[in-house]
């Protein structure tokens, strides 16, 4: 039976920036490491995710590429720019669009924030952004995303100055690629990290090593973002209201439900009027992130019920076209892949229901319950962690013993949908995961062994490649051998 689709726009956002990198998302920057796709590789991709329901791919130009390497004609940009155009040229051919993101100013591996008010440093966001929509000139929707990393507060940069910027910005793009449809993001306490939503840093140079220093934590800005309350919401958001009939009539507008990094109302005040209002004018979206997955620790998710209880609420909240799923670890993560689909497509239906019926289909009828037992997996605190349901260790381990039993029991062979990577690799890593979790729920689990494992299956990339500004691999490591302690 085939109905209208509830949301219009349904992107997979796959964020490969260079500190989510790991065994399950594409390397595009490093020739000499592991991880990377071939065009075919892409193409199973993508037919994966149009037959679960979503039409568009989404991913990010990040950081390390949005730097003067660029303009110079690098080979790791430039490599970069021909993958993804070869990759635009198979979604299109499958019916598929493409967007990217760009944090607005954030520049270079080391997350240089350029002010806008610096004429050298806007020149150079500006010869950036005009150097990526030409080379991704085929691009169908190109998203200009404040920050996180991004923003700025020095030189009297405030919210108004991230608008401005976005305005400059659409001529530009258009300029490039005339057929883009621009997004414009708020994210969150919008607009995250501009003006007071930053900390203060005094004497800041714009560099992340200085701005994320402990000693510039007060009890009012406890984290170098999100700091925004309900006055500057509204500040920000008038002011963003006052300009948007200067963007293009068919922009899109990212707007959450919330500004809290959850999408909540818990940081700058309940977002839902501001949505409506913005909806008056413009075609608006959701960017809401952590409601598929956290960015730490990869494991397979199962967060369906508060996925579908979003989708649920947005339809009934206002006017929205859609939004977007995120992943770092599109290889992984397909359960997650199939139930976001759908329920952009029916926010009606069961996510019990569809946990069971993609489970049935990939091993069996006679395993249908594995889409009951992965609930269990969602035990690992991070963004976007609210569980359902609470477990003593005792009953987690039978029900990893369940999971291992049944994973090690099926035959996939028979499998009916259109998995990447192929059904059996899928298998064996939920085994994988299945295994290491019953000896985290043990009495005596040696996580010592299992932190050395977890690097070995998902971050063994970080052997051949620099670690990231944040060092975010290092942490994902202590924190999986920690679960369950
Ligand atoms: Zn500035």
């Amino acid at each position: 039976m085939h109905m209208m689709p509830c949301f219009t726009h349904r992107s997979c956002y796959v964020n490969f920036a260079e500190h989510l990198q790991n065994r399950w998302n594409p390397n595009l920057y490093y020739r000499n490491a592991p991880n990377q796709w071939s065009a075919d590789d892409w193409e199973r991709f993508l037919q994966m995710i149009k037959a679960f329901g979503f039409n568009i791919l989404e991913y990010w130009v990040p950081p390390t590429l949005f730097n003067p390497s660029a303009l110079r004609g690098e080979p790791v940009p430039t490599q970069f720019a021909a993958t993804m155009r070869r990759v635009t040229d198979i979604a299109h051919r499958l019916g598929l669009k493409t967007k990217f993101i760009v944090t607005v100013n954030t520049i270079g591996a080391e997350w240089f924030f350029a002010c806008p008010h610096i004429p050298e440093q806007k020149e150079l966001i500006l010869s950036l952004w005009r150097h990526w929509a030409r080379e991704l000139a085929g691009t169908d929707i190109v998203s200009i995303f404040p920050g996180d990393p991004g923003g700025c507060n020095r030189n009297c940069c405030t919210h108004e100055t991230f608008v401005d910027l976005s305005l400059e910005l659409c001529d530009l793009i258009r300029q490039e690629n005339p057929r883009a449809q621009i997004e414009i993001n708020t994210w969150g306490t919008p607009f995250t990290g501009w003006g007071s939503d930053l900390w203060h840093v005094p004497d800041w140079d714009g560099s992340w090593k200085k701005l994320i220093d402990e000693k510039n934590k007060t009890p009012d800005r406890p984290l170098y973002i999100w700091n925004g309350k309900s006055d500057r919401t509204r500040a920000a958001m008038e002011y963003f209201l006052k300009r948007l009939s200067g963007f293009p009539a068919d922009c899109l507008v990212g707007i959450n439900l919330g500004f809290s990094p959850d999408g909540d109302p818990t940081h700058g005040g309940d977002a839902r009027p501001w949505a409506r209002e913005v909806a008056k004018h413009r075609q608006i979206v959701t960017w809401d992130y952590s409601v598929s997955e956290g960015e730490l620790i990869c494991y397979p998710h199962w967060r369906l019920p508060r996925l579908a209880a979003r989708r649920r609420e947005e339809r009934t909240a206002a006017p929205y076209s859609g939004g977007m799923n995120y992943t770092m670890s599109p290889k992984l993560n397909l359960l997650t892949f199939f139930a976001a689909g759908q329920l952009f497509i029916n926010p009606d239906a069961d996510p019990d229901q569809l946990s069971r019926n993609f489970c049935a289909g990939v091993f069996g009828e006679e395993h249908a319950r594995l889409g009951e037992l992965f609930e269990a997996f969602e035990v690992v605190p991070g963004w976007g962690h609210h569980p359902r349901r609470l477990w003593s260790k005792p009953v987690l381990r039978t029900l990893y013993a369940e999971m291992i039993e049944r994973l090690e029991a099926a035959d996939v062979t028979r499998c009916s949908l259109p998995l990447f990577p192929d059904p059996e690799t899928y298998r064996q890593d939920l085994l994988w995961f299945a295994r290491a979790f019953h000896e985290l729920a043990g009495d005596h689990p040696d996580r010592v062994q299992i932190r050395k494992a977890y690097w070995k299956k998902a971050l063994a990339i970080y052997d051949s490649i620099p670690m990231s500004a944040d060092e975010r691999a290092e942490h994902a490591a202590h924190r999986f051998a920690d679960l369950l302690s």
